[in-house]
Parts: structure tokens; sequence; C-alpha cells
């Protein structure tokens, strides 16, 4: 399972705390009920997903109808199987209709529209199995699957989607089986099975990628590989965590527990020390550059400031205005960086209030931040 956290899409604070719940009788499946474009599944476009769930979330943060507290679903899965975590286990959800439907299921929403791209990818269906096992496993949820459209007036989650619910809620390939057949995970037995996102890349349990081969192999390396049955490989299991946690404990870091020092779960310390330098994208220090002045950012004129500003927009995932293929830094004030930026206002609750679409002191501490 790819599973990215809310601090890994880069989420918003929630405006309400979010009410807890114990259990569900299940989960329902939605999708977005909007175009959704056909490119947002070509195998390239994963790079999108992640300003794609912010969208949503900033778009159901504005919703003064709903006055929801956050993004209203459990988890959001995205084309290429990836599942991102929404309000979370344990959380009521905001999506399904009333507060009696919000708290018999958790919601989980395919990246899918009424119109553009409709029809679910394989990888979407085993990302949204991923979903629905991680609710049941970690959230309490109960062995029903069921459509929005079950109990509620509505298309959701559209013909497609439906008649994969209804079949049984299969991965593409017929196995594992959602709606109570599947064998439930075995408790994790004190093993800490939570993720990191260091320099942009996730670490611990159900992690994937090159980078977790990399860590592997460097724990055999060094010595510490002896509860590797099979791999390393670019999964993050169980063995990894405590193959990290003895090589923590060989740094002199204490405390196997759960969020405890050396539970298994790097952090940057003992991450730097074990492959000599930090995976990923290091987010440069924008924070040191001050606040140009509000005379740098006026419409139709450029400023050298505007290309830090647009530095800043792209790398929070606020640039879905521009005038062709893409938005791209440059020195010109447009009215499509006004645009990006009154979204990034809209969505940061300290500036909701007054999103004009020009940087103050405060827009520019926190968009560069
Ligand atoms: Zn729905
Ligand atoms: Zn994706």
């Amino acid at each position: 399972m790819k599973l990215v956290t809310r601090a890994g899409w880069g989420a918003a604070p929630s405006r309400y705390d979010l009410a807890y719940i114990a259990s569900t009788h299940g989960t329902k499946i939605h999708y977005e009920g909007a175009y959704v474009p056909k490119s947002l599944a070509a195998p390239g476009a994963h790079g999108s997903c992640a300003g794609h769930v912010r969208d949503i979330q900033a778009s159901h943060l504005a919703n003064r109808v709903e006055n929801y507290s956050d993004i209203a679903y459990s988890a959001m899965v995205c084309p290429h199987g990836t599942v991102y975590e929404g309000r979370g286990l344990h959380r009521q959800t905001g999506a399904n209709g009333d507060q009696l439907l919000n708290r018999a299921h958790y919601a989980v929403c395919a990246m899918l529209g009424n119109s553009g791209l409709v029809v679910p990818t394989d990888a979407m269906l085993d990302g949204l199995v991923d979903a629905i096992g991680w609710l049941r496993n970690g959230g309490g949820a109960g062995k029903e699957v069921l459509g929005h459209r079950d109990g509620y007036a509505t298309a959701c989650p559209g013909d497609p989607l439906y008649a994969w619910v209804q079949a049984g809620a299969k991965r593409p390939d017929g196995t594992a089986p959602q709606g109570g057949t599947s064998t439930p995970v075995p408790s994790s037995g004190g093993i800490a099975r939570y993720q990191v996102v260091i320099n942009g890349l996730s670490y611990g349990y159900g992690a994937q990628g090159p980078h977790v081969a990399e860590v592997g192999k460097a724990l055999v390396k060094a010595g510490y590989g002896k509860h590797y049955q099979v791999g390393p490989d670019e999964n993050w299991t169980d063995a990894d965590t405590k193959n990290f946690s003895d090589f923590q404990r060989s740094l002199g870091f204490t405390g196997t527990a759960p969020h405890q020092d050396a539970d298994g779960v790097p952090g940057p310390v003992s991450l730097q020390r074990l492959l000599g330098h930090l995976p990923g994208k290091t987010v440069k220090a924008y924070g040191m550059l001050p606040f140009p002045g509000r005379s740098a950012f006026v419409l139709g004129k450029s400023n050298p400031a505007v290309v830090t500003l647009d530095n800043g927009l792209i790398r929070k995932g606020y640039a879905r205005h521009h005038a062709g293929a893409k938005y791209q830094p440059g020195s010109l004030f447009t009215t499509y960086t006004r645009d990006n930026v009154r979204d990034f206002q809209r969505a940061t609750p300290a500036l909701a209030g007054d999103a004009d679409g020009y940087p103050g002191p405060l827009t520019w501490q926190l968009l560069l931040s």
C-alpha cells in the first residue's frame, strides 16, 4: 500500500476538531462528481496528484454552505493507486450525506469524474482495496463496502465504479475480495507502524520506493540485516523497522516502543548516519528572504521577487492558473500569479479572511516557509 499522510501531501489544518469515531459498519465509495482530466491518469502525471488532493481540501474548506471542518473524505485514491490520508482513521467523515450516514461508514473517494476520467484504472482499484483494508485494520471499519448512492440520492460514485462495488470491490486480479472475507492483518506486536516524511520521501511500515531499497541495502552492508527473510526491497516491512531499530540502538538511541527514539522509524539524524546523505529534495530555506514590500507585486509589472513568489507557489502546489501548458516562474506579476496567490490564501486559515491575491508580509512568510 502506498499511503501519503496529511503531512506528506501538505494538508492545511482542520478548521474545527474532527469528531472521534470508534468504529463504523464499513466504507462507502465516492467519486469527485465533477470534471477530472483524463491526463491525470497518465503514467507521468502522478506528480500532480498531491496538488489535486490539496485543491479538493481547499474547495471543501471554502464551502461555507456545508461548513466543512476539513476535506470531507476519510481518504482519497489517485489513478496511480496511491492512497492519500484525508480525515483519516477514527475520524467521522463529512461526505456521506448526513450525520447518521457519516457515523455509519467511512468515505473513500476515487479521483474520478462524471466527465473526463470516468473509468477507474486497475491501479486505482488496487488503491481502493488498500484504503478499505487500511480503514478496517486501523480504524475499526466493518465489513460493508457500499456506494455513496446506497442510502442517499446521488449519482455518486458513478456507474463504472458502482458496478465494481456491486461486484464485490475486488482487486483487478480477482484476489483479496473485500467485504469481510479477507484475513485481517495480525497485530503489530508493538512494532512501530507509522510513517515519517523526510525530504519529501516516506519511511516506515508500508512506505515504498527505491529509497526504501537503498536503506535496506545500507542496513545489510552495515551489518544490521538479520531480520530480513527476503529482501531488502522497495517495500518497507516490519523487518526493515526491526533492522533499523537495531541500527538506531547502535548509535546510542534508546526506547524501542513506537514513537521512541529507537523504534526503527528513521529520523533525519539516523538516516544521514546510515546513508551518508539524505535522499530526496532538500527544501530550500526561503524563510530568510525578507518581504520585498507590496510595491514589488503590481499587476502587469516585473520584479525579481515575483520569481521567488512563483517558486513558492509551485512548491506548495498552487499553480493551477496558467496561460498554457504549465505555470512557470517569471518576474512578471500576471493575473495568473494573482489567482494562484489567492488560492493559497483561501486555503490558509490565517490568510483566508483577506484573500485578495496580493502578497503581504504574512502571505510571503507562510508561502516561503
Ligand atoms: Zn459521494
Ligand atoms: Zn497519482
